[in-house]
């Protein structure tokens, strides 16, 4: 038989109203299932830079292969391209829509470059359609098309070193716009029984349950977690009290730090999402607002750190931190006129704390009670028995610091989709 393996890449196909790209992408497999089409593996939900100015919400791009006979890759392409066409948010000016076919067994090195490039820094939709060019890439582009950036990012993410799943449940189109209903209760137990398998569906401070968006999307919730089968384990744990209308099983770089790389001070620039290692340069302080800034700097400069409102109890760890403390950056970095690049963080790791030392006055030699200051540099005294020491006599005892050597992220409520959770440093995913 005459088999193709046929990658589909899809993005930016919503916008803030409503929509969801990797609805578009469920509806569009089902279509294609229905017709006898035979995926290759997961379906992946991709996600690229976190930075990027004009995401939508999180941006993400889908993509899946089919495994077809050449003969049926004309049918196939209909179907996804007439799915989009029915889908997408076409009447919204920013909805822009791209759609990428590659036929073949193998990813080019290139366009794993150009993914990894979409996930860390920013790129053009010349460059993506140039590329696909090279590499032989069939592009459709809706309006100004630019959605053909991420389907051809997402096509090129393998996602061979590290990778989650996500479980995507959708919501009948009678609902969706209305308040979702789904039983807490039964999110809690879930997440009890799978939790550190499953993660980031409830924040652990709050008690908050993270698997409902708030936006009018088809979305009714989502899963994440290690595996297919724990995702698949779990959302038969949670109760749905409206009718589910489908579902998909996504692989994802969700959770896995992809989007961060290292840098010094000097290299890091806006739209990139960094590792920074340095010491505390400027003592944190609390603006309007209640965002926490500090600087910290390395041989090569120095930069703000933010935690900002949103991050909550993070932002204790940041107030904490005093000049000197050896510390490690993660985060995705800001440009606001007219101040310096923030590292808005999703992580921090305290490697050393400087020692915070404190005058003790002396105590009596003879009386063993605390000896009174003469005053600024006169030594010490004991009035009941009359005994005089030198101001060299006072003790620099070491403070207890309010904080500890450690790893420290930003509660699942403030957290970027790409964001690796310290539970899944802790708890590395098995293979099964
Ligand atoms: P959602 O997550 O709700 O599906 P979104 O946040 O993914 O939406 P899109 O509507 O897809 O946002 O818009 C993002 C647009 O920006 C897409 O057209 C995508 O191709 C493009 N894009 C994404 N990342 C980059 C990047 N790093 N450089 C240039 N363009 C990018």
């Amino acid at each position: 038989m005459n088999l193709a393996l046929l990658h589909i890449g899809i993005d930016d196909t919503d916008s803030k109203e409503g929509m969801c790209t990797t609805y578009v992408g469920a509806v569009a497999i089902d279509s294609l299932k229905s017709q006898g089409v035979k995926l290759e593996g997961y379906p992946k939900l991709i996600r690229l830079n976190p930075n990027w100015k004009l995401k939508t919400r999180g941006n993400c791009a889908i993509v899946f292969t089919t495994k077809v006979q050449k003969h049926q890759i004309p049918v196939v392409k209909e179907t996804v391209l007439r799915t989009v066409e029915e889908l997408a948010e076409l009447h919204i000016k920013t909805t822009n829509p791209g759609v990428v076919f590659y036929e073949g067994e193998r990813i080019p090195i290139k366009l794993r470059k150009f993914s990894k490039k979409v996930v860390q820094d920013i790129t053009t939709i010349d460059e993506a359609e140039s590329l696909a060019g090279e590499i032989g890439a069939e592009v459709h582009k809706f309006k100004l098309g630019r959605g053909i950036i991420g389907a051809l990012a997402a096509i090129g993410n393998t996602l061979e070193h590290d990778w989650t799943f996500e479980l995507i449940a959708y919501r009948k189109p009678e609902n969706r716009g209305t308040p979702r209903k789904v039983d807490t209760a039964s999110v809690v137990k879930m997440n009890t029984k799978t939790f550190p398998n499953t993660f980031g569906n409830l924040d652990p401070f709050t008690g908050e349950i993270r698997i409902t968006p708030h936006t009018p999307c088809p979305i009714l919730y989502g899963i994440r977690g290690e595996d297919a089968k724990t995702t698949l384990a779990a959302h038969k744990l949670v109760k749905s009290l409206e009718p589910i209308e489908r579902f998909v099983v996504y692989m994802t770089n969700q959770g896995t730090d992809e989007h961060l790389r290292q840098a010094k001070v000097a290299e890091v620039k806006p739209y990139w999402s960094v590792i920074v290692g340095g010491e505390v340069s400027s003592a944190p302080k609390i603006i309007l607002g209640g965002h926490v800034i500090f600087s910290m700097r390395d041989k090569t400069g120095k930069i703000d750190c933010a935690a900002y409102e949103p991050t909550r109890q993070f932002r204790d760890v940041a107030k904490k931190l005093i000049i000197g403390d050896k510390v490690v950056a993660y985060g995705g970095v800001k440009e606001k006129p007219e101040l310096p690049l923030t590292i808005n963080l999703e992580k921090l790791s305290i490697l050393k704390l400087v020692p915070v030392l404190r005058k003790v006055n002396p105590t009596c030699p003879r009386c063993g009670k605390r000896m009174k200051s003469e005053g600024k540099g006169k030594g010490y005294s004991c009035k009941r028995c009359k005994i005089k020491v030198p101001a060299s006599a006072a003790k620099l005892v070491e403070m207890r610091r309010e904080i500890e050597v450690g790893a420290f992220e930003v509660p699942p409520r403030a957290r970027r989709h790409l964001a690796k959770p310290l539970v899944r440093v802790a708890y590395p995913r098995r293979e099964y």
